[in-house]
């Protein structure tokens, strides 16, 4: 307990006589109410509510208050990272939704509208469900779990299934609105315990969400603390994916269990556990903050790592930049730059999307301003059904210009670090977009996922 004994000497300097903030929330059924939103033209409060009514919407007074800059908007990054906004669904769409709200149309028609429209923004990305589930002994699929990667277990605490903020760009946006049939929630910390015991291969747990930093420290503690036994030697690494450092830092600060929390992760690094929190931030602005830069400097007091990841995204970060000085500023912080994704195929993709030329761009001109201690980062990296791919680059190969690819991460780990070429395509924004170079007629490990998929292809 050594290094927490100053735990609790930040709490007055950063408040100066003001009782810490509270969490307080705002939905869709808030914006009218939003006082910072009378700034604003009464056109884009519409256009916020009919995008609200199909995509989720929540943010809190923090991030209104100290993240957002109303000087800046509709610019602001942190504005475009959790304000609706009218180009996230089609033309079409929005006005099919926006005629019900000009009609008043009552509740039902708008949710029924809003369920047609969210079929098609491809809720379901990558094969998350069916090929992930992990199963026990007796072929039960296991609530709330994801095994894809051999050493990497991913955890859903169903208490931690949502977030301080959603972000407009969310790829787990069709559990937020709660109309997908969910089995990825999970209740049951005997299940994992479990589940765990019985993979000796599991180097590391991920616990995940929504976001687990929800969660009171307590019910964290139920499912992380029994991993010190012996039983669970093999699991090495507690990571913890979040993003409350930029939405709720008070969660590391000045919450009632914020020095609960603290001590977790001291114990368990203190037994011998490697704890990361996974970090999602997608622009240095959101690391300016002081209670940010407060909890970073908590949480790093206890010996747990923080790595930092996050999408590269049309109108908030496709600026490298932007990314440079994020890195740096992480690196300053003691953040270990980790991963940099492409946006997803799902949600409202096509508001954010960037061809993935240009990400490679964005990424290769960040590096090359950074030193070697923020290049630790890799991308631009796709997270398909088969794995993670990573764009290494556009290059001419015997005459062909071509994508050089290589999975980061693969469904068969033999896949990993292979590299494989597709044709050169300036608008290919995902790998399904992508076709294999030299005439060949499949990538490498397309029949074997195929087989994976569907074992009766076998
Ligand atoms: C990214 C990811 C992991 C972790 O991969 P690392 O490369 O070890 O960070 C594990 N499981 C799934 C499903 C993932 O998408
Ligand atoms: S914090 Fe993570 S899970 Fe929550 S809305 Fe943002 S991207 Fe999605």
């Amino acid at each position: 307990m050594s290094q927490l004994d100053h735990l609790n000497r930040t709490s007055a300097s950063l408040t100066g006589d003001k009782t810490p903030p509270r969490f307080k929330v705002f939905m869709a059924r808030h914006l009218d109410g939003l006082d910072v939103l009378k700034r604003l033209p009464e056109e884009t409060v519409f256009e916020m509510k009919v995008v609200a009514s199909v995509l989720p919407f929540r943010v809190n007074e923090y991030v209104i208050n100290h993240l957002i800059d109303w000087d800046a908007v509709p610019n602001d990054p942190i504005y475009q990272l959790t304000f609706p906004q009218r180009g996230m669904l089609s033309e079409e769409a929005f006005e099919r939704m926006a005629a019900l709200h000009r009609a008043d149309a009552p509740r039902d028609e708008i949710q029924r509208l809003a369920q047609e429209l969210r079929a098609d923004l491809n809720p379901h990305p990558a094969g998350q469900m069916e090929l992930n589930m992990p199963r026990d002994e007796d072929g039960d699929v296991l609530d709330g779990m994801q095994h894809k990667y051999n050493e990497t277990v991913l955890f859903f605490p169903s208490q931690g299934q949502t977030c301080h903020a959603f972000c407009t760009f969310c790829f787990r946006w069709a559990q937020f609105v709660g109309q997908q049939e969910l089995r990825m929630a999970s209740t049951e910390a005997g299940a994992l315990h479990g589940y765990l015991e019985s993979r000796k291969e599991v180097s590391d747990l991920l616990v995940t969400g929504g976001d687990p930093m929800v969660m009171k420290t307590a019910k964290l503690a139920g499912y992380l603390e029994p991993l010190l036994s012996e039983r669970f030697e093999h699991v090495q690494t507690i990571r913890i994916g979040t993003k409350a450092l930029t939405y709720w830092p008070h969660r590391f600060v000045f919450d009632d269990d914020a020095d609960d929390m603290l001590r977790l992760f001291d114990t368990l690094v203190e037994e011998g556990k490697h704890v990361s929190v996974m970090a999602h931030f997608n622009h240095w602005r959101e690391l300016e903050s002081p209670v940010t830069r407060e909890a970073i400097r908590r949480i790093r007091d206890t010996g747990a790592q923080i790595r930092a990841q996050g999408p590269l995204l049309a109108h908030i970060n496709d600026d490298a930049s932007v990314w440079a000085r994020m890195w740096e500023t992480q690196v300053k912080l003691g953040v270990v730059p980790y991963y940099m994704f492409v946006e997803r195929d799902t949600g409202a993709r096509h508001y954010f999307e960037v061809p993935l030329e240009r990400a490679w761009h964005i990424y290769r001109d960040a590096i090359q301003q950074v030193s070697g201690l923020a290049r630790t980062v890799r991308g631009p990296s796709m997270s398909a059904g088969p794995g993670k791919v990573e764009v290494q680059g556009v290059t001419e190969i015997a005459g062909e210009k071509v994508f050089a690819l290589r999975f980061l991460q693969g469904r068969n780990a033999d896949w990993v670090h292979r590299p494989f070429y597709a044709k050169y395509d300036p608008k290919a924004t995902w790998l399904d977009h992508l076709k294999p170079a030299f005439g060949e007629s499949r990538f490498f490990f397309e029949e074997e996922y195929a087989t994976m998929q569907n074992p009766r292809l076998a």
